[in-house]
C-alpha cells in the first residue's frame, strides 16, 4: 500500500504553520509515507502572502511551501504535489490538479462568488475536497456548503480533539453520497502533527490521482496516530 498526506501546511506560506515545506517533507519520509500534498491557505485565508503585491508576485511567495518541500521531496526520494487550501468565510475548500501557471493566469479568481469559484476549478480540470466541513470553532463565523460542487467530503480531519466534527462530516457525505476522504491539517512536525491522510493500492503520479481514487472509493482513511 502507498501512504499520502493529502492536507498540510508549510510556514512559507501559511501564517498560522511553523514548519518549512523541507521540514514537512523529511518528517513525512521519516514516517513512511510515499508522498505528500501541500495545502497551504490562500489568499483568503491565513497566508504569510501580503496583499498589496502584484498578483504574479503574490503567486510566487505563494508557491514557496510546496517548491521548497518538492525539492527537499526530489532529494529524499518522496513525492510531493500541490494543491491550495481555498477559505470562504471560513469554510475550507481543498483544489487539487491545478499548477503555479493555472494561478499565474487566473488573476481573478478572488472576485469571483464561492459557486462561480468551484465551477472555475472544475472547468479547467480541478478537483475540489471539502475540507473539515463540521469544524466547528470561534474563527469560523458560518458554515457554508456546496454538495453539487465538490468532488468529496474530507470526513477525517485528524487534527480535530472533537470526533463530533467527523462524525457529522460523514453524515453529511452520506446525505449527498459524497466520497470520502482523510487529511491530516498538519501545521508543524512536532505537537500539531497527528498522522493522518490516506493508504492507496496505486501509487499516484499527481493530486489528480489521489482525487481520481477517492471518486473511485479506492483509498483507505489513515485514522489519527
Ligand atoms: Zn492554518
Ligand atoms: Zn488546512
Amino acid at each position: 500500500m502507498f501512504k499520502y498526506e493529502t492536507h498540510l501546511h508549510t510556514s512559507e506560506t501559511s501564517a498560522c504553520a511553523n514548519s518549512t515545506g523541507a521540514e514537512m517533507a523529511v518528517k513525512y519520509k521519516e514516517e513512511g509515507y510515499t508522498g505528500i500534498i501541500v495545502t497551504d491557505h490562500f489568499f483568503n485565508g491565513n497566508t504569510t502572502v501580503p496583499r498589496d503585491l502584484p498578483w504574479e508576485e503574490r503567486v510566487e511567495l505563494f508557491c514557496k511551501g510546496y517548491e521548497n518541500a518538492k525539492a527537499k521531496g526530489d532529494e529524499i526520494g518522496l513525492d510531493v504535489y500541490f494543491g491550495f487550501e481555498y477559505t470562504y468565510h471560513g469554510s475550507d475548500f481543498l483544489v487539487y490538479g491545478l499548477d503555479k501557471q493555472w494561478l499565474m493566469n487566473n488573476d481573478r479568481i478572488m472576485d469571483m462568488k464561492l459557486y462561480r469559484f468551484l465551477d472555475h476549478v472544475h472547468a479547467c480540470g480541478g478537483r475540489v475536497i471539502h475540507a473539515h466541513p463540521f469544524r466547528d470553532y470561534n474563527y469560523i463565523p458560518m458554515m457554508t456548503f456546496a454538495p453539487h460542487r465538490v468532488d468529496g467530503v474530507e470526513i477525517v480531519n485528524t487534527s480535530h480533539a472533537d470526533p463530533a466534527f467527523d462524525e457529522r462530516a460523514k453524515t453529511y457525505a452520506e446525505w449527498y453520497k459524497l466520497p470520502v476522504t482523510c487529511g491530516s491539517d498538519a501545521h508543524n512536525t512536532t505537537d500539531r502533527w497527528y498522522g493522518g491522510g490516506v493508504l492507496a493500492e496505486k501509487k499516484f503520479t499527481s493530486a489528480l490521482d489521489y482525487v481520481d481514487a477517492v471518486i473511485m472509493g479506492e483509498v483507505t482513511i489513515i485514522e489519527k496516530k
